[in-house]
Protein backbone atom coordinates (compact mmCIF):
# COMPACT_ATOMS: atom_id res chain seq x y z
CA UNK A 1 0.00 0.00 0.00
CA UNK A 2 1.09 3.52 -0.58
CA UNK A 3 0.43 5.51 2.27
CA UNK A 4 1.25 8.95 3.83
CA UNK A 5 1.83 9.75 7.17
CA UNK A 6 0.79 13.56 7.72
CA UNK A 7 1.14 15.03 11.47
CA UNK A 8 2.13 17.92 12.82
CA UNK A 9 5.30 16.41 15.19
CA UNK A 10 7.54 13.74 14.38
CA UNK A 11 10.48 12.13 15.97
CA UNK A 12 13.21 13.00 15.95
CA UNK A 13 12.40 16.04 14.34
CA UNK A 14 10.56 17.82 16.17
CA UNK A 15 8.34 16.77 19.65
CA UNK A 16 5.85 18.32 22.25
CA UNK A 17 4.00 14.97 23.29
CA UNK A 18 3.38 11.36 22.46
CA UNK A 19 1.52 12.24 19.05
CA UNK A 20 5.50 12.68 17.82
CA UNK A 21 6.36 9.24 19.33
CA UNK A 22 3.95 7.70 17.26
CA UNK A 23 3.91 9.51 14.02
CA UNK A 24 8.21 9.04 14.57
CA UNK A 25 7.56 4.97 15.25
CA UNK A 26 4.35 3.93 12.84
CA UNK A 27 5.91 4.52 9.56
CA UNK A 28 9.28 3.23 10.54
CA UNK A 29 7.01 -0.02 11.52
CA UNK A 30 4.51 0.21 8.38
CA UNK A 31 8.18 0.03 6.28
CA UNK A 32 9.08 -2.83 8.10
CA UNK A 33 6.14 -4.58 7.37
CA UNK A 34 6.78 -4.14 3.73
CA UNK A 35 4.67 -0.73 2.94
CA UNK A 36 5.72 2.62 0.97
CA UNK A 37 5.21 5.59 3.21
CA UNK A 38 5.98 8.89 3.13
CA UNK A 39 5.56 11.75 6.03
CA UNK A 40 4.60 15.68 5.28
CA UNK A 41 5.11 17.72 8.42
CA UNK A 42 6.00 21.15 8.52
CA UNK A 43 9.53 22.86 9.04
CA UNK A 44 10.02 24.45 12.10
CA UNK A 45 13.29 26.41 13.33
CA UNK A 46 14.35 23.12 15.12
CA UNK A 47 14.86 21.34 12.11
CA UNK A 48 17.88 22.11 11.27
CA UNK A 49 20.36 21.73 7.84
CA UNK A 50 23.18 20.53 9.99
CA UNK A 51 21.29 18.05 12.37
CA UNK A 52 18.76 16.02 9.82
CA UNK A 53 20.82 16.33 6.24
CA UNK A 54 17.55 17.92 4.41
CA UNK A 55 17.57 18.25 0.77
CA UNK A 56 15.94 20.80 -1.21
CA UNK A 57 13.08 19.51 -3.37
CA UNK A 58 11.42 22.44 -4.65
CA UNK A 59 10.83 26.14 -3.70
CA UNK A 60 9.09 25.54 -0.05
CA UNK A 61 9.41 21.88 -0.14
CA UNK A 62 12.40 20.07 1.30
CA UNK A 63 13.28 16.41 2.99
CA UNK A 64 14.87 13.75 5.31
CA UNK A 65 14.87 10.22 5.96
CA UNK A 66 13.91 8.35 8.43
CA UNK A 67 13.77 4.55 9.59
CA UNK A 68 15.89 2.84 6.47
CA UNK A 69 14.16 4.68 3.30
CA UNK A 70 11.44 6.95 4.16
CA UNK A 71 10.94 10.07 2.89
CA UNK A 72 10.19 12.69 5.39
CA UNK A 73 9.03 15.84 3.46
CA UNK A 74 8.49 19.24 5.22
CA UNK A 75 6.12 22.16 4.30
CA UNK A 76 8.43 25.52 4.49
CA UNK A 77 6.80 28.52 4.99
CA UNK A 78 8.93 31.47 6.81
CA UNK A 79 6.35 33.37 7.95
CA UNK A 80 4.30 30.79 9.43
CA UNK A 81 6.83 28.09 10.78
CA UNK A 82 10.32 29.37 11.19
CA UNK A 83 9.43 30.11 14.84
CA UNK A 84 11.10 28.42 18.10
CA UNK A 85 7.57 26.88 19.40
CA UNK A 86 5.47 24.25 17.40
CA UNK A 87 1.59 25.79 18.50
CA UNK A 88 2.58 28.92 20.40
CA UNK A 89 4.75 29.92 22.75
CA UNK A 90 4.76 30.42 26.57
CA UNK A 91 1.98 32.44 27.02
CA UNK A 92 -0.04 31.45 24.69
CA UNK A 93 -1.51 29.38 21.38
CA UNK A 94 -0.04 31.14 18.10
CA UNK A 95 -2.98 33.90 16.70
CA UNK A 96 -2.52 32.65 13.33
CA UNK A 97 -2.70 28.84 13.92
CA UNK A 98 -5.72 28.43 11.34
CA UNK A 99 -3.52 30.08 8.50
CA UNK A 100 0.04 27.91 9.57
CA UNK A 101 -2.20 24.38 9.35
CA UNK A 102 -4.15 24.97 6.59
CA UNK A 103 -1.87 26.02 4.59
CA UNK A 104 0.37 22.90 5.56
CA UNK A 105 -2.50 20.41 4.69
CA UNK A 106 -3.13 22.18 1.66
CA UNK A 107 0.22 22.05 0.43
CA UNK A 108 0.55 18.57 1.42
CA UNK A 109 -2.13 17.68 -1.69
CA UNK A 110 -0.31 19.59 -3.84
CA UNK A 111 2.72 17.66 -2.77
CA UNK A 112 1.61 14.61 -3.47
CA UNK A 113 0.42 15.86 -6.75
CA UNK A 114 3.93 16.99 -7.65
CA UNK A 115 5.94 14.24 -6.73
CA UNK A 116 3.13 11.68 -8.32
CA UNK A 117 2.57 9.95 -4.87
CA UNK A 118 -0.60 8.67 -5.06
CA UNK A 119 -1.70 7.25 -1.84
CA UNK A 120 -4.10 4.56 -0.94
CA UNK A 121 -4.31 6.13 2.66
CA UNK A 122 -3.39 8.92 3.98
CA UNK A 123 -3.32 9.00 7.63
CA UNK A 124 -3.95 12.43 9.53
CA UNK A 125 -2.83 13.33 12.77
CA UNK A 126 -5.09 15.49 15.49
CA UNK A 127 -6.43 18.74 14.44
CA UNK A 128 -3.33 20.31 12.78
CA UNK A 129 -3.58 17.56 10.01
CA UNK A 130 -7.84 17.41 9.76
CA UNK A 131 -8.31 19.46 7.36
CA UNK A 132 -7.06 17.25 4.79
CA UNK A 133 -9.91 14.96 4.73
CA UNK A 134 -11.92 17.87 4.41
CA UNK A 135 -10.03 19.46 1.57
CA UNK A 136 -10.10 15.63 -0.19
CA UNK A 137 -13.86 15.73 0.27
CA UNK A 138 -14.55 18.95 -1.18
CA UNK A 139 -11.93 21.20 -3.24
CA UNK A 140 -10.48 17.87 -4.12
CA UNK A 141 -13.68 16.17 -4.50
CA UNK A 142 -13.41 15.19 -8.27
CA UNK A 143 -10.13 15.52 -8.70
CA UNK A 144 -9.02 12.03 -10.54
CA UNK A 145 -5.53 11.98 -9.24
CA UNK A 146 -6.96 11.34 -5.49
CA UNK A 147 -9.60 8.71 -6.82
CA UNK A 148 -8.14 5.87 -5.01
CA UNK A 149 -7.41 7.78 -1.83
CA UNK A 150 -8.91 6.69 1.34
CA UNK A 151 -8.51 8.53 4.57
CA UNK A 152 -7.54 7.60 8.52
CA UNK A 153 -8.20 10.19 11.19
CA UNK A 154 -6.41 9.18 14.43
CA UNK A 155 -7.31 11.32 17.24
CA UNK A 156 -4.73 11.53 20.17
CA UNK A 157 -6.44 13.55 22.63
CA UNK A 158 -10.15 15.13 21.83
CA UNK A 159 -9.24 17.53 24.37
CA UNK A 160 -7.50 19.70 21.65
CA UNK A 161 -9.78 20.14 18.80
CA UNK A 162 -8.84 23.45 17.01
CA UNK A 163 -11.19 25.89 17.71
CA UNK A 164 -11.00 29.45 16.26
CA UNK A 165 -13.21 32.56 15.43
CA UNK A 166 -16.45 31.63 13.00
CA UNK A 167 -15.02 35.57 11.39
CA UNK A 168 -11.84 33.17 10.25
CA UNK A 169 -14.16 30.33 8.34
CA UNK A 170 -13.78 32.09 4.60
CA UNK A 171 -10.03 31.69 4.98
CA UNK A 172 -10.08 28.05 4.79
CA UNK A 173 -11.22 28.07 1.51
CA UNK A 174 -14.66 26.49 1.71
CA UNK A 175 -18.11 27.48 1.03
CA UNK A 176 -20.51 28.60 4.03
CA UNK A 177 -22.64 25.56 3.11
CA UNK A 178 -19.81 23.45 5.22
CA UNK A 179 -19.84 25.50 7.91
CA UNK A 180 -23.54 23.76 9.08
CA UNK A 181 -23.72 21.10 12.24
CA UNK A 182 -23.29 18.58 9.64
CA UNK A 183 -19.33 20.32 8.80
CA UNK A 184 -17.13 22.03 10.88
CA UNK A 185 -19.21 24.46 13.03
CA UNK A 186 -19.30 23.97 16.62
CA UNK A 187 -21.60 26.34 19.20
CA UNK A 188 -20.73 29.31 16.23
CA UNK A 189 -16.99 28.50 16.32
CA UNK A 190 -14.81 26.58 13.46
CA UNK A 191 -13.62 23.18 15.03
CA UNK A 192 -11.26 21.59 12.76
CA UNK A 193 -10.88 18.25 14.07
CA UNK A 194 -14.87 18.23 13.97
CA UNK A 195 -13.93 18.79 10.25
CA UNK A 196 -11.92 15.99 9.99
CA UNK A 197 -14.13 13.67 11.75
CA UNK A 198 -16.95 14.40 9.49
CA UNK A 199 -15.09 13.82 5.95
CA UNK A 200 -12.20 11.25 6.84
CA UNK A 201 -13.07 7.63 5.91
CA UNK A 202 -12.41 6.10 9.34
CA UNK A 203 -11.83 7.65 13.01
CA UNK A 204 -9.81 5.64 15.38
CA UNK A 205 -8.01 6.72 18.96
CA UNK A 206 -4.87 5.23 20.44
CA UNK A 207 -6.92 2.94 22.66
CA UNK A 208 -9.74 0.41 23.08
CA UNK A 209 -11.19 2.12 26.35
CA UNK A 210 -10.46 5.91 24.95
CA UNK A 211 -12.43 5.19 21.66
CA UNK A 212 -15.37 4.14 24.12
CA UNK A 213 -15.16 6.95 26.60
CA UNK A 214 -14.61 9.35 23.90
CA UNK A 215 -18.49 8.81 22.70
CA UNK A 216 -19.68 9.86 26.52
CA UNK A 217 -20.32 12.93 27.77
CA UNK A 218 -17.69 12.77 30.57
CA UNK A 219 -15.12 12.22 27.96
CA UNK A 220 -16.44 13.57 24.45
CA UNK A 221 -15.63 17.80 24.71
CA UNK A 222 -18.71 18.04 23.14
CA UNK A 223 -18.32 15.52 20.21
CA UNK A 224 -19.82 12.42 21.59
CA UNK A 225 -22.64 12.85 19.52
CA UNK A 226 -20.92 12.86 15.82
CA UNK A 227 -19.00 10.11 17.67
CA UNK A 228 -22.00 8.22 17.84
CA UNK A 229 -23.48 8.97 14.81
CA UNK A 230 -20.17 7.55 13.39
CA UNK A 231 -19.46 4.82 15.85
CA UNK A 232 -19.06 2.22 12.97
CA UNK A 233 -16.04 3.71 12.01
CA UNK A 234 -14.65 4.53 15.59
CA UNK A 235 -11.61 2.31 16.55
CA UNK A 236 -9.22 1.94 18.95
CA UNK A 237 -5.35 0.89 18.42
CA UNK A 238 -3.27 0.84 21.33
CA UNK A 239 0.46 2.91 20.71
CA UNK A 240 3.47 1.09 20.27
CA UNK A 241 6.56 2.09 22.13
CA UNK A 242 9.78 2.41 20.40
CA UNK A 243 12.08 -0.28 21.88
CA UNK A 244 15.04 1.31 19.98
CA UNK A 245 14.83 4.13 21.99
CA UNK A 246 13.19 2.86 25.76
CA UNK A 247 15.51 -0.28 26.02
CA UNK A 248 17.33 -0.25 29.59
CA UNK A 249 19.74 -2.58 28.11
CA UNK A 250 20.92 -0.61 25.62
CA UNK A 251 19.96 2.77 26.73
CA UNK A 252 23.12 5.48 26.21
CA UNK A 253 21.61 7.81 29.01
CA UNK A 254 21.07 6.27 31.82
CA UNK A 255 24.00 5.06 33.96
CA UNK A 256 23.79 1.44 34.88
CA UNK A 257 21.88 -1.22 31.72
CA UNK A 258 20.04 -4.08 32.64
CA UNK A 259 17.88 -6.58 31.42
CA UNK A 260 15.03 -8.25 33.18
CA UNK A 261 17.42 -11.12 34.12
CA UNK A 262 19.85 -8.37 36.27
CA UNK A 263 16.90 -6.06 37.34
CA UNK A 264 18.73 -5.41 40.91
CA UNK A 265 21.15 -2.99 38.81
CA UNK A 266 18.56 -0.91 38.77
CA UNK A 267 19.89 0.21 42.51
CA UNK A 268 23.01 1.74 40.95
CA UNK A 269 20.38 3.71 38.13
CA UNK A 270 18.24 4.98 41.46
CA UNK A 271 21.63 5.93 42.94
CA UNK A 272 22.45 8.10 40.05
CA UNK A 273 18.99 9.79 39.80
CA UNK A 274 19.34 10.80 43.44
CA UNK A 275 22.61 12.17 43.01
CA UNK A 276 21.52 14.29 39.84
CA UNK A 277 18.69 15.23 41.76
CA UNK A 278 19.99 16.14 45.38
CA UNK A 279 17.95 13.65 47.17
CA UNK A 280 19.41 11.76 49.77
CA UNK A 281 21.18 8.36 48.58
CA UNK A 282 18.86 6.22 50.39
CA UNK A 283 18.23 2.52 48.98
CA UNK A 284 15.09 1.80 51.05
CA UNK A 285 13.13 4.72 50.30
CA UNK A 286 11.05 4.04 47.71
CA UNK A 287 11.22 6.57 44.71
CA UNK A 288 8.29 7.94 42.86
CA UNK A 289 9.37 9.31 39.78
CA UNK A 290 7.13 11.44 37.19
CA UNK A 291 7.55 12.50 33.44
CA UNK A 292 4.39 14.67 32.14
CA UNK A 293 3.09 17.79 31.13
CA UNK A 294 2.38 20.00 34.40
CA UNK A 295 -1.61 20.23 33.64
CA UNK A 296 -5.13 18.93 35.18
CA UNK A 297 -5.52 16.07 32.87
CA UNK A 298 -2.14 14.48 33.81
CA UNK A 299 -3.64 14.28 37.39
CA UNK A 300 -1.93 17.09 38.78
CA UNK A 301 -5.55 18.15 40.55
CA UNK A 302 -5.63 15.34 42.91
CA UNK A 303 -1.41 15.31 43.30
CA UNK A 304 -1.64 18.81 44.16
CA UNK A 305 -4.64 17.72 47.40
CA UNK A 306 -2.49 15.01 48.48
CA UNK A 307 1.29 16.22 48.01
CA UNK A 308 1.38 17.35 51.53
CA UNK A 309 0.37 14.16 52.94
CA UNK A 310 2.60 12.26 50.31
CA UNK A 311 5.47 14.07 51.70
CA UNK A 312 5.29 13.24 54.76
CA UNK A 313 5.34 9.47 54.34
CA UNK A 314 9.03 7.93 53.66
CA UNK A 315 9.23 8.71 49.59
CA UNK A 316 10.93 10.32 47.47
CA UNK A 317 9.64 12.05 44.67
CA UNK A 318 11.21 13.66 41.02
CA UNK A 319 9.27 15.52 38.91
CA UNK A 320 10.30 16.45 35.45
CA UNK A 321 8.00 18.65 33.63
CA UNK A 322 6.51 21.84 32.44
CA UNK A 323 3.36 23.00 32.05
CA UNK A 324 0.60 25.43 33.72
CA UNK A 325 2.50 27.77 36.09
CA UNK A 326 -0.35 27.21 38.55
CA UNK A 327 1.22 23.73 38.99
CA UNK A 328 4.72 24.78 39.01
CA UNK A 329 3.63 27.46 42.04
CA UNK A 330 2.16 24.29 44.22
CA UNK A 331 5.18 22.44 43.16
CA UNK A 332 7.85 24.73 43.87
CA UNK A 333 6.52 25.72 46.93
CA UNK A 334 6.47 22.07 48.45
CA UNK A 335 10.21 21.73 47.52
CA UNK A 336 10.85 24.44 49.76
CA UNK A 337 8.95 22.95 52.23
CA UNK A 338 10.36 19.35 51.59
CA UNK A 339 13.75 19.64 50.45
CA UNK A 340 15.17 16.12 50.87
CA UNK A 341 11.65 14.87 49.90
CA UNK A 342 10.91 16.54 46.09
CA UNK A 343 13.62 17.23 43.26
CA UNK A 344 11.41 19.52 40.85
CA UNK A 345 12.55 20.32 37.34
CA UNK A 346 10.38 22.29 35.49
CA UNK A 347 11.83 22.03 31.87
CA UNK A 348 12.14 19.34 28.84
CA UNK A 349 14.83 17.16 29.27
CA UNK A 350 14.94 14.00 27.23
CA UNK A 351 18.81 12.53 28.80
CA UNK A 352 16.84 13.45 32.32
CA UNK A 353 13.54 11.85 31.10
CA UNK A 354 15.57 8.32 30.67
CA UNK A 355 17.51 8.63 33.47
CA UNK A 356 13.94 8.93 35.81
CA UNK A 357 12.37 5.92 34.00
CA UNK A 358 15.17 3.81 35.03
CA UNK A 359 16.24 5.48 38.41
CA UNK A 360 12.63 5.42 39.82
CA UNK A 361 10.75 2.43 41.86
CA UNK A 362 7.49 3.83 40.94
CA UNK A 363 6.31 5.74 38.17
CA UNK A 364 3.22 7.80 39.20
CA UNK A 365 0.33 8.89 36.19
CA UNK A 366 -2.95 9.40 38.05
CA UNK A 367 -3.99 10.65 34.93
CA UNK A 368 -7.63 12.30 34.81
CA UNK A 369 -8.29 10.75 31.53
CA UNK A 370 -5.38 9.38 29.40
CA UNK A 371 -6.23 8.44 25.46
CA UNK A 372 -3.36 5.63 25.30
CA UNK A 373 0.07 7.12 27.55
CA UNK A 374 3.50 6.33 26.76
CA UNK A 375 5.02 7.12 30.34
CA UNK A 376 3.13 3.70 31.42
CA UNK A 377 4.62 1.38 28.55
CA UNK A 378 7.74 3.12 28.81
CA UNK A 379 8.49 2.80 32.58
CA UNK A 380 7.35 -1.10 32.55
CA UNK A 381 9.80 -2.01 30.40
CA UNK A 382 12.60 0.01 32.63
CA UNK A 383 10.92 -2.23 35.41
CA UNK A 384 9.62 0.79 37.21
CA UNK A 385 5.73 0.41 38.57
CA UNK A 386 3.14 2.85 37.59
CA UNK A 387 0.78 3.54 39.37
CA UNK A 388 -2.47 5.14 37.46
CA UNK A 389 -5.80 5.88 37.93
CA UNK A 390 -8.44 3.27 35.70
CA UNK A 391 -8.98 4.98 32.65
CA UNK A 392 -8.56 4.86 28.79
CA UNK A 393 -4.92 3.67 27.67
CA UNK A 394 -3.76 3.36 31.42
CA UNK A 395 -6.74 0.97 31.93
CA UNK A 396 -5.90 -1.20 29.10
CA UNK A 397 -2.00 -1.90 30.01
CA UNK A 398 -2.24 -1.49 33.58
CA UNK A 399 -3.59 -4.33 36.14
CA UNK A 400 -2.90 -5.54 39.11
CA UNK A 401 -0.09 -7.99 37.83
CA UNK A 402 2.04 -5.37 36.23
CA UNK A 403 1.18 -1.97 38.88
CA UNK A 404 -1.33 0.00 40.96
CA UNK A 405 -4.73 1.11 39.76
CA UNK A 406 -6.80 3.49 41.52
CA UNK A 407 -10.70 3.49 40.14
CA UNK A 408 -12.07 6.86 41.96
CA UNK A 409 -10.47 9.71 41.11
CA UNK A 410 -10.11 11.52 44.18
CA UNK A 411 -6.88 12.79 46.47
CA UNK A 412 -7.76 10.14 48.91
CA UNK A 413 -7.88 7.39 46.35
CA UNK A 414 -4.32 8.18 44.81
CA UNK A 415 -3.27 8.36 48.49
CA UNK A 416 -4.00 4.94 49.57
CA UNK A 417 -2.64 3.69 46.87
CA UNK A 418 0.11 5.54 47.06
CA UNK A 419 0.86 3.82 50.50
CA UNK A 420 -0.61 0.53 49.33
CA UNK A 421 2.55 0.66 46.61
CA UNK A 422 4.85 1.89 49.59
CA UNK A 423 3.85 -1.23 51.77
CA UNK A 424 4.80 -3.36 48.44
CA UNK A 425 8.10 -2.24 47.97
CA UNK A 426 9.06 -3.19 51.35
CA UNK A 427 9.05 -7.11 50.71
CA UNK A 428 12.29 -6.73 48.60
CA UNK A 429 12.12 -10.36 46.38
CA UNK A 430 8.53 -9.91 45.66
CA UNK A 431 9.42 -6.36 44.66
CA UNK A 432 12.34 -7.77 42.31
CA UNK A 433 9.53 -10.32 41.00
CA UNK A 434 7.22 -8.13 40.14
CA UNK A 435 9.59 -5.69 38.37
CA UNK A 436 10.98 -8.09 36.35
CA UNK A 437 7.73 -9.10 35.14
CA UNK A 438 6.79 -5.82 34.17
CA UNK A 439 10.08 -5.65 32.11
CA UNK A 440 8.78 -8.45 30.29
CA UNK A 441 5.32 -6.90 28.99
CA UNK A 442 5.43 -6.33 24.90
CA UNK A 443 3.71 -3.27 23.75
CA UNK A 444 6.19 -3.70 20.14
CA UNK A 445 5.06 -1.69 17.52
CA UNK A 446 5.06 -4.90 15.10
CA UNK A 447 1.42 -5.40 16.39
CA UNK A 448 0.19 -1.83 16.15
CA UNK A 449 1.65 -1.73 12.78
CA UNK A 450 -0.28 -5.07 11.80
CA UNK A 451 -3.26 -3.25 13.39
CA UNK A 452 -3.14 -0.26 11.78
CA UNK A 453 -2.84 -2.49 8.12
CA UNK A 454 -6.35 -3.81 8.81
CA UNK A 455 -7.82 -0.33 9.75
CA UNK A 456 -5.95 0.92 6.27
CA UNK A 457 -7.47 -2.23 4.35
CA UNK A 458 -11.20 -1.45 5.89
CA UNK A 459 -11.07 2.82 5.00
CA UNK A 460 -10.17 1.51 1.27
CA UNK A 461 -13.20 -0.49 0.76
CA UNK A 462 -15.23 2.23 2.01
CA UNK A 463 -16.31 5.73 -0.12
P1 LIG B 1 1.09 13.41 26.17
O1 LIG B 1 -0.36 13.54 26.52
O2 LIG B 1 1.89 14.53 26.75
O3 LIG B 1 1.37 13.17 24.72
P2 LIG B 1 2.16 10.71 26.58
O4 LIG B 1 2.32 9.88 27.83
O5 LIG B 1 1.39 10.08 25.46
O6 LIG B 1 1.57 12.11 27.01
O7 LIG B 1 3.61 11.06 26.00
C1 LIG B 1 4.47 11.94 26.63
C2 LIG B 1 5.86 11.75 26.05
O8 LIG B 1 6.62 12.95 26.28
C3 LIG B 1 6.64 10.62 26.72
O9 LIG B 1 7.58 10.11 25.79
C4 LIG B 1 7.34 11.37 27.87
O10 LIG B 1 8.49 10.67 28.30
C5 LIG B 1 7.69 12.68 27.18
N1 LIG B 1 7.80 13.85 28.09
C6 LIG B 1 6.78 14.51 28.71
N2 LIG B 1 7.27 15.56 29.43
C7 LIG B 1 8.61 15.54 29.28
C8 LIG B 1 9.68 16.36 29.78
N3 LIG B 1 9.46 17.41 30.58
N4 LIG B 1 10.94 16.06 29.41
C9 LIG B 1 11.19 15.00 28.59
N5 LIG B 1 10.24 14.19 28.09
C10 LIG B 1 8.95 14.45 28.42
Amino acid sequence: MKIVIAASEVVPFAKTGGLADVAGALPVALEDAGQEVIIVMPRYKAVSDAKFKIKRVSENISSSVTGSNIKVYFVENENYFNRDGLYGDKSADYPDNLDRFSYYCKRTLELLKEINFKPDIIHVHDWQASLIPVYLKTLYAKDAFFKGTRTLLTIHNIGYQGLFPKAEFPKLGLDWSYFGIDGLEFYDKVNILKGGMVFSNLINTVSATYSKEIQTKEFGFGLEGLLNKRRESVFGILNGLDYSIWNPDTDKFILKNYSPAGVKDKADDKEDLQKICKLPLKKDIPLFGIVSRLAEQKGFDILAEAIDDICKLKVQLVILGTGDIKYHQILEERVKKYPKTISLQLKFDDTLAHKIYAGSDIFLMPSKYEPCGLGQLISLRYGTIPLVFKTGGLADTVKKDNGFVFDKYTSDALLKTVKSAIKAFEKKDKWLALAKRAMQYNFSWEESARKYLQLYAKAKKSS
